[in-house]
Protein backbone atom coordinates (compact mmCIF):
# COMPACT_ATOMS: atom_id res chain seq x y z
CA UNK A 1 0.00 0.00 0.00
CA UNK A 2 3.17 2.48 0.03
CA UNK A 3 4.02 4.04 -2.97
CA UNK A 4 7.62 4.47 -3.85
CA UNK A 5 8.46 8.24 -5.62
CA UNK A 6 11.93 9.45 -6.49
CA UNK A 7 12.99 11.72 -3.44
CA UNK A 8 13.50 15.28 -4.76
CA UNK A 9 16.36 17.34 -3.42
CA UNK A 10 16.51 19.35 -0.66
CA UNK A 11 16.12 23.11 -1.26
CA UNK A 12 19.28 24.87 0.10
CA UNK A 13 18.84 26.87 3.12
CA UNK A 14 18.32 30.41 3.10
CA UNK A 15 21.20 32.69 4.27
CA UNK A 16 20.57 34.09 7.43
CA UNK A 17 19.97 37.97 6.20
CA UNK A 18 17.11 36.54 3.76
CA UNK A 19 15.17 34.61 6.49
CA UNK A 20 15.57 37.53 8.83
CA UNK A 21 13.85 39.82 5.92
CA UNK A 22 11.22 36.81 5.15
CA UNK A 23 10.70 37.05 8.80
CA UNK A 24 9.81 40.75 9.14
CA UNK A 25 8.08 40.77 6.38
CA UNK A 26 5.78 37.42 7.69
CA UNK A 27 5.38 39.51 11.07
CA UNK A 28 3.38 42.59 9.34
CA UNK A 29 1.44 40.39 6.50
CA UNK A 30 -1.26 38.79 7.02
CA UNK A 31 -1.26 34.72 6.72
CA UNK A 32 -1.59 34.52 3.02
CA UNK A 33 -4.21 32.85 1.00
CA UNK A 34 -3.70 29.36 -0.47
CA UNK A 35 -3.84 29.60 -4.28
CA UNK A 36 -4.35 25.60 -4.94
CA UNK A 37 -3.93 23.75 -7.78
CA UNK A 38 -7.58 22.43 -7.41
CA UNK A 39 -8.90 26.11 -7.94
CA UNK A 40 -9.16 26.72 -3.61
CA UNK A 41 -9.30 30.21 -2.52
CA UNK A 42 -10.08 29.41 0.54
CA UNK A 43 -7.68 30.51 3.76
CA UNK A 44 -8.31 27.16 4.81
CA UNK A 45 -6.84 25.29 2.07
CA UNK A 46 -3.87 24.63 3.73
CA UNK A 47 -0.52 24.29 1.46
CA UNK A 48 1.93 21.28 1.22
CA UNK A 49 4.47 20.57 -0.59
CA UNK A 50 2.71 20.19 -3.54
CA UNK A 51 4.99 17.39 -5.45
CA UNK A 52 5.22 14.93 -2.11
CA UNK A 53 1.89 12.65 -1.02
CA UNK A 54 0.34 14.91 1.74
CA UNK A 55 -2.94 16.65 2.77
CA UNK A 56 -2.36 19.58 1.19
CA UNK A 57 -4.67 21.07 -1.39
CA UNK A 58 -1.95 22.36 -3.68
CA UNK A 59 -1.26 19.16 -5.17
CA UNK A 60 1.09 19.61 -8.29
CA UNK A 61 -0.54 17.52 -11.39
CA UNK A 62 2.67 17.41 -13.06
CA UNK A 63 3.64 15.08 -10.43
CA UNK A 64 0.33 13.92 -9.57
CA UNK A 65 -2.44 12.78 -12.01
CA UNK A 66 -5.71 15.17 -11.91
CA UNK A 67 -8.65 13.34 -10.63
CA UNK A 68 -11.18 15.22 -12.24
CA UNK A 69 -13.09 13.30 -15.42
CA UNK A 70 -12.70 10.12 -16.78
CA UNK A 71 -9.21 8.35 -16.19
CA UNK A 72 -8.19 5.65 -19.08
CA UNK A 73 -6.35 2.96 -17.44
CA UNK A 74 -4.93 0.88 -19.43
CA UNK A 75 -4.54 -3.51 -17.61
CA UNK A 76 -1.88 -5.18 -18.41
CA UNK A 77 -1.64 -8.74 -16.52
CA UNK A 78 1.75 -10.09 -16.07
CA UNK A 79 3.42 -13.69 -14.89
CA UNK A 80 6.92 -14.48 -14.83
CA UNK A 81 9.57 -17.40 -15.67
CA UNK A 82 9.26 -18.54 -12.32
CA UNK A 83 4.96 -18.01 -12.12
CA UNK A 84 2.98 -18.81 -14.79
CA UNK A 85 -0.12 -17.03 -15.22
CA UNK A 86 -2.38 -18.80 -12.77
CA UNK A 87 -6.15 -18.93 -14.14
CA UNK A 88 -8.06 -15.96 -16.75
CA UNK A 89 -7.06 -12.80 -16.59
CA UNK A 90 -10.94 -11.79 -16.74
CA UNK A 91 -11.11 -12.71 -13.37
CA UNK A 92 -8.78 -10.68 -12.11
CA UNK A 93 -10.26 -7.79 -14.24
CA UNK A 94 -13.54 -8.78 -12.38
CA UNK A 95 -11.94 -8.08 -8.92
CA UNK A 96 -10.42 -4.98 -9.75
CA UNK A 97 -13.02 -3.13 -11.69
CA UNK A 98 -15.72 -2.30 -9.15
CA UNK A 99 -13.41 0.18 -8.00
CA UNK A 100 -15.10 2.29 -10.73
CA UNK A 101 -18.32 2.50 -9.19
CA UNK A 102 -16.61 2.77 -5.76
CA UNK A 103 -14.84 6.25 -6.62
CA UNK A 104 -17.23 7.22 -8.81
CA UNK A 105 -20.05 7.49 -5.54
CA UNK A 106 -17.14 8.63 -3.46
CA UNK A 107 -16.45 11.38 -6.34
CA UNK A 108 -19.89 12.70 -6.41
CA UNK A 109 -19.72 11.15 -10.65
CA UNK A 110 -16.53 13.48 -11.12
CA UNK A 111 -13.83 11.13 -11.86
CA UNK A 112 -14.33 7.54 -13.63
CA UNK A 113 -11.73 4.98 -13.77
CA UNK A 114 -12.14 3.84 -17.20
CA UNK A 115 -10.34 0.65 -17.23
CA UNK A 116 -9.69 -1.47 -20.34
CA UNK A 117 -7.34 -4.54 -20.91
CA UNK A 118 -4.65 -4.12 -22.92
CA UNK A 119 -4.19 -7.06 -23.94
CA UNK A 120 -6.32 -10.37 -22.84
CA UNK A 121 -3.89 -12.47 -22.04
CA UNK A 122 -0.79 -13.13 -19.53
CA UNK A 123 2.59 -11.53 -21.01
CA UNK A 124 5.40 -12.91 -19.62
CA UNK A 125 8.25 -10.71 -17.53
CA UNK A 126 12.30 -10.99 -18.40
CA UNK A 127 12.57 -11.26 -14.38
CA UNK A 128 11.27 -13.76 -11.74
CA UNK A 129 8.76 -12.79 -9.77
CA UNK A 130 11.37 -12.16 -6.97
CA UNK A 131 13.95 -9.62 -8.47
CA UNK A 132 11.95 -6.90 -7.94
CA UNK A 133 12.02 -5.84 -4.72
CA UNK A 134 8.37 -6.85 -3.21
CA UNK A 135 7.34 -6.26 -1.12
CA UNK A 136 9.10 -2.79 -0.52
CA UNK A 137 10.81 -2.16 -3.98
CA UNK A 138 13.25 0.95 -4.38
CA UNK A 139 12.18 3.56 -6.81
CA UNK A 140 15.07 1.69 -9.35
CA UNK A 141 13.53 -1.49 -8.65
CA UNK A 142 10.09 -0.29 -8.78
CA UNK A 143 10.42 1.40 -12.07
CA UNK A 144 12.19 -1.56 -13.98
CA UNK A 145 9.38 -3.58 -12.47
CA UNK A 146 6.84 -1.15 -14.68
CA UNK A 147 8.88 -0.50 -18.07
CA UNK A 148 9.50 -4.51 -17.50
CA UNK A 149 5.75 -4.82 -17.96
CA UNK A 150 4.67 -2.37 -20.23
CA UNK A 151 7.37 -3.16 -22.79
CA UNK A 152 6.43 -7.19 -22.73
CA UNK A 153 2.98 -6.20 -23.50
CA UNK A 154 4.04 -3.40 -26.00
CA UNK A 155 6.27 -6.54 -27.38
CA UNK A 156 2.91 -8.63 -27.14
CA UNK A 157 1.08 -6.04 -29.84
CA UNK A 158 -0.71 -4.12 -26.95
CA UNK A 159 -1.15 -0.11 -28.09
CA UNK A 160 -0.30 1.68 -25.16
CA UNK A 161 -1.14 4.95 -26.44
CA UNK A 162 -3.79 7.03 -24.99
CA UNK A 163 -3.82 6.07 -21.30
CA UNK A 164 -3.66 8.25 -18.32
CA UNK A 165 -1.83 4.95 -16.29
CA UNK A 166 -1.64 1.65 -15.87
CA UNK A 167 -2.88 -1.01 -13.31
CA UNK A 168 -0.21 -4.14 -13.99
CA UNK A 169 -1.34 -6.65 -12.40
CA UNK A 170 0.62 -9.89 -11.39
CA UNK A 171 -0.61 -13.47 -11.58
CA UNK A 172 -1.63 -14.93 -8.16
CA UNK A 173 1.39 -17.13 -6.02
CA UNK A 174 4.27 -14.63 -7.26
CA UNK A 175 5.95 -12.62 -4.98
CA UNK A 176 5.23 -9.47 -5.79
CA UNK A 177 2.84 -9.29 -2.52
CA UNK A 178 1.86 -5.84 -2.03
CA UNK A 179 0.02 -3.63 -4.34
CA UNK A 180 1.85 -0.46 -4.81
CA UNK A 181 1.25 3.02 -6.86
CA UNK A 182 4.41 4.33 -9.09
CA UNK A 183 4.95 7.60 -10.50
CA UNK A 184 7.08 8.66 -12.93
CA UNK A 185 10.09 11.96 -12.63
CA UNK A 186 8.41 14.46 -14.84
CA UNK A 187 11.74 14.92 -15.87
CA UNK A 188 12.68 11.39 -16.93
CA UNK A 189 9.36 9.47 -17.86
CA UNK A 190 10.22 6.69 -19.32
CA UNK A 191 9.12 5.59 -22.77
CA UNK A 192 7.85 2.31 -24.28
CA UNK A 193 6.82 2.55 -28.03
CA UNK A 194 6.85 6.12 -28.03
CA UNK A 195 4.64 6.39 -25.14
CA UNK A 196 5.82 8.00 -21.85
CA UNK A 197 4.42 6.60 -18.81
CA UNK A 198 3.30 8.75 -16.47
CA UNK A 199 1.44 6.59 -13.27
CA UNK A 200 1.08 3.13 -12.95
CA UNK A 201 -0.52 0.75 -9.91
CA UNK A 202 1.41 -2.55 -9.54
CA UNK A 203 -1.16 -5.25 -7.97
CA UNK A 204 0.45 -7.68 -5.72
CA UNK A 205 -1.21 -10.47 -4.27
CA UNK A 206 -2.71 -8.69 -1.65
CA UNK A 207 -5.41 -7.79 -4.19
CA UNK A 208 -6.96 -11.29 -3.56
CA UNK A 209 -7.27 -10.33 0.27
CA UNK A 210 -8.28 -7.03 -0.52
CA UNK A 211 -10.38 -6.75 -3.12
CA UNK A 212 -11.35 -4.11 -5.26
CA UNK A 213 -10.84 -1.37 -2.73
CA UNK A 214 -7.07 -1.72 -3.18
CA UNK A 215 -7.59 -0.03 -6.42
CA UNK A 216 -9.45 3.08 -5.00
CA UNK A 217 -6.19 3.02 -2.49
CA UNK A 218 -3.57 3.06 -5.14
CA UNK A 219 -5.29 5.22 -7.48
CA UNK A 220 -5.74 7.63 -4.80
CA UNK A 221 -1.90 7.82 -4.29
CA UNK A 222 -1.72 8.57 -7.64
CA UNK A 223 -3.94 11.52 -6.87
CA UNK A 224 -1.64 12.74 -4.63
CA UNK A 225 -3.17 11.35 -1.27
CA UNK A 226 -0.74 10.18 1.17
CA UNK A 227 -1.38 7.25 3.61
CA UNK A 228 -3.54 7.82 6.52
CA UNK A 229 -2.41 4.51 8.79
CA UNK A 230 1.01 4.80 10.90
CA UNK A 231 4.07 2.94 9.40
CA UNK A 232 5.03 2.19 13.07
CA UNK A 233 3.31 1.44 15.82
CA UNK A 234 0.22 0.68 16.02
CA UNK A 235 -1.07 0.87 12.07
CA UNK A 236 -4.36 1.83 13.05
CA UNK A 237 -3.53 4.74 15.89
CA UNK A 238 -4.31 7.79 13.97
CA UNK A 239 -7.85 7.67 12.14
CA UNK A 240 -8.50 3.27 12.39
CA UNK A 241 -11.37 2.22 10.09
CA UNK A 242 -12.26 6.10 9.01
CA UNK A 243 -10.96 6.46 5.01
CA UNK A 244 -9.37 3.16 3.27
CA UNK A 245 -6.37 5.86 3.10
CA UNK A 246 -5.67 4.43 6.57
CA UNK A 247 -7.18 0.99 6.20
CA UNK A 248 -8.45 -0.89 3.95
CA UNK A 249 -10.65 -3.57 5.65
CA UNK A 250 -12.31 -0.28 7.80
CA UNK A 251 -15.67 0.04 8.21
CA UNK A 252 -15.74 3.59 6.90
CA UNK A 253 -13.70 3.55 3.98
CA UNK A 254 -15.07 7.00 2.45
CA UNK A 255 -12.40 9.38 1.80
CA UNK A 256 -11.91 12.33 4.42
CA UNK A 257 -14.14 15.51 3.04
CA UNK A 258 -10.46 17.23 3.20
CA UNK A 259 -8.88 14.61 0.87
CA UNK A 260 -12.51 14.90 -1.66
CA UNK A 261 -11.74 18.41 -1.01
CA UNK A 262 -7.94 18.35 -2.46
CA UNK A 263 -8.95 15.96 -5.48
CA UNK A 264 -11.61 18.26 -6.50
CA UNK A 265 -14.49 16.03 -5.65
CA UNK A 266 -15.43 18.97 -3.30
CA UNK A 267 -15.56 22.77 -3.85
CA UNK A 268 -14.97 25.92 -2.27
CA UNK A 269 -18.65 26.32 -2.03
CA UNK A 270 -18.88 23.12 0.40
CA UNK A 271 -16.09 24.78 2.67
CA UNK A 272 -17.09 26.49 5.94
CA UNK A 273 -13.79 28.13 6.87
CA UNK A 274 -13.53 30.04 10.66
CA UNK A 275 -9.75 31.53 10.06
CA UNK A 276 -9.91 34.51 11.89
CA UNK A 277 -9.37 34.80 15.51
CA UNK A 278 -12.95 35.72 18.44
CA UNK A 279 -15.03 34.18 15.30
CA UNK A 280 -17.38 31.65 14.41
CA UNK A 281 -19.46 30.06 12.14
CA UNK A 282 -22.02 27.48 12.07
CA UNK A 283 -23.12 25.56 9.02
CA UNK A 284 -25.36 22.37 8.58
CA UNK A 285 -23.02 19.24 7.29
CA UNK A 286 -24.38 16.83 4.94
CA UNK A 287 -22.85 13.54 5.26
CA UNK A 288 -20.19 13.17 3.35
CA UNK A 289 -21.46 9.67 1.42
CA UNK A 290 -24.33 12.33 -0.11
CA UNK A 291 -24.49 14.61 -3.38
CA UNK A 292 -24.08 17.71 -2.38
CA UNK A 293 -24.75 20.22 0.69
CA UNK A 294 -22.36 22.20 2.80
CA UNK A 295 -19.60 18.99 3.54
CA UNK A 296 -16.81 20.79 5.65
CA UNK A 297 -15.97 23.21 8.66
CA UNK A 298 -12.79 24.25 8.95
CA UNK A 299 -11.07 25.61 11.81
CA UNK A 300 -7.69 27.15 10.70
CA UNK A 301 -5.07 26.91 13.28
CA UNK A 302 -1.69 27.62 11.34
CA UNK A 303 -0.41 27.51 8.16
CA UNK A 304 -0.18 23.98 7.83
CA UNK A 305 -3.21 22.90 10.68
CA UNK A 306 -6.61 22.99 11.27
CA UNK A 307 -9.43 21.26 13.19
CA UNK A 308 -12.25 19.74 10.42
CA UNK A 309 -15.21 18.96 11.06
CA UNK A 310 -17.63 16.17 9.16
CA UNK A 311 -20.65 14.50 8.81
CA UNK A 312 -20.64 10.41 8.52
CA UNK A 313 -23.49 8.46 8.27
CA UNK A 314 -24.28 4.90 7.72
CA UNK A 315 -24.99 4.70 3.72
CA UNK A 316 -23.48 4.16 0.28
CA UNK A 317 -19.67 3.44 0.86
CA UNK A 318 -20.41 4.06 4.28
CA UNK A 319 -22.46 1.22 5.19
CA UNK A 320 -20.89 -0.34 7.49
CA UNK A 321 -19.68 2.18 9.54
CA UNK A 322 -19.40 2.07 13.12
CA UNK A 323 -20.72 5.58 14.29
CA UNK A 324 -22.80 7.87 12.51
CA UNK A 325 -22.51 11.44 14.01
CA UNK A 326 -19.96 14.42 13.47
CA UNK A 327 -16.02 13.24 12.58
CA UNK A 328 -13.60 15.93 14.03
CA UNK A 329 -9.68 15.48 12.89
CA UNK A 330 -6.94 17.18 12.95
CA UNK A 331 -5.01 17.95 9.89
CA UNK A 332 -1.34 18.79 8.94
CA UNK A 333 0.05 19.10 5.79
CA UNK A 334 3.22 19.57 6.54
CA UNK A 335 3.07 16.06 8.24
CA UNK A 336 4.54 13.05 5.77
CA UNK A 337 2.58 9.77 4.76
CA UNK A 338 2.38 7.17 7.04
CA UNK A 339 3.35 9.57 10.12
CA UNK A 340 -0.66 10.61 10.72
CA UNK A 341 -1.03 13.78 8.63
CA UNK A 342 -4.84 13.09 9.42
CA UNK A 343 -5.54 12.36 13.48
CA UNK A 344 -9.15 11.38 13.97
CA UNK A 345 -10.18 13.26 17.57
CA UNK A 346 -11.27 10.92 20.18
CA UNK A 347 -14.61 11.36 21.80
CA UNK A 348 -14.71 10.65 25.50
CA UNK A 349 -18.37 10.51 25.55
CA UNK A 350 -18.40 7.70 22.85
CA UNK A 351 -20.36 4.14 23.20
CA UNK A 352 -18.15 1.59 24.10
CA UNK A 353 -17.17 -0.45 20.60
CA UNK A 354 -19.36 -3.36 19.58
CA UNK A 355 -17.64 -6.53 18.19
CA UNK A 356 -15.21 -5.51 14.80
CA UNK A 357 -15.24 -1.62 15.85
CA UNK A 358 -11.94 0.10 17.23
CA UNK A 359 -12.03 2.87 20.02
CA UNK A 360 -11.75 5.54 17.34
CA UNK A 361 -14.58 3.98 14.98
CA UNK A 362 -16.62 5.55 17.67
CA UNK A 363 -15.80 9.01 17.74
CA UNK A 364 -18.25 10.59 15.61
CA UNK A 365 -19.74 13.41 17.88
CA UNK A 366 -23.34 13.70 18.88
CA UNK A 367 -25.54 16.37 19.41
CA UNK A 368 -25.05 18.13 22.72
CA UNK A 369 -21.34 17.73 23.15
CA UNK A 370 -19.43 19.86 22.95
CA UNK A 371 -15.19 19.47 21.86
CA UNK A 372 -12.43 21.57 23.07
CA UNK A 373 -8.67 21.96 22.70
CA UNK A 374 -7.73 25.38 24.60
CA UNK A 375 -4.19 24.97 23.46
CA UNK A 376 -5.27 25.85 20.09
CA UNK A 377 -8.43 27.96 20.69
CA UNK A 378 -10.59 25.35 19.14
CA UNK A 379 -14.61 24.59 20.26
CA UNK A 380 -17.03 22.66 18.05
CA UNK A 381 -20.25 21.64 19.43
CA UNK A 382 -22.86 19.48 17.71
CA UNK A 383 -25.82 21.31 17.94
CA UNK A 384 -28.45 19.02 16.01
CA UNK A 385 -28.44 15.96 13.76
CA UNK A 386 -30.92 13.85 11.34
CA UNK A 387 -30.59 11.27 8.93
CA UNK A 388 -28.64 13.57 6.74
CA UNK A 389 -27.55 16.89 7.86
CA UNK A 390 -25.74 17.55 11.76
CA UNK A 391 -25.30 21.32 12.70
CA UNK A 392 -22.33 22.17 14.38
CA UNK A 393 -21.01 25.30 15.39
CA UNK A 394 -17.40 25.94 15.59
CA UNK A 395 -15.10 28.74 17.38
CA UNK A 396 -11.82 30.30 17.10
CA UNK A 397 -11.06 31.74 20.46
ZN1 LIG B 1 -1.00 3.28 0.41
Amino acid sequence: MRFSIRRTRRPLALPPLLAFVMLAVLAVVPAERAQAVNGSTSPCALRGRGNAVDEGQNTDYTQFLNPLGTKKIGVVYVDFPDMAGAGDVADYYNLLSPAANWVWDASYGKTWLNMRTTLNRWVRMPSASGTYGFPSPTYQQHSRYVTDALKAAAGGGADLSGYDMFYIVSTAHSQVSRSTAWFGTPSALPVVNGTRIRWAVTFGTDMWHWGHKVAAHETAHAFGAPDLYAFSGDSHQYTSGWDLMGYLGGRAPQYFGWTSWKFGWTTDEQVVCVWQPRTQNTATLNGVEYTGGTKLLVVQTGPTTAYVAEARRKVYNDSDLCSSGVLIYKVDTSVASGQGPIRVVPNPNAAAPPSGCGTLDMAAWQPGQTFVDRAANVEFTVRSADAYNSTVNAIKW
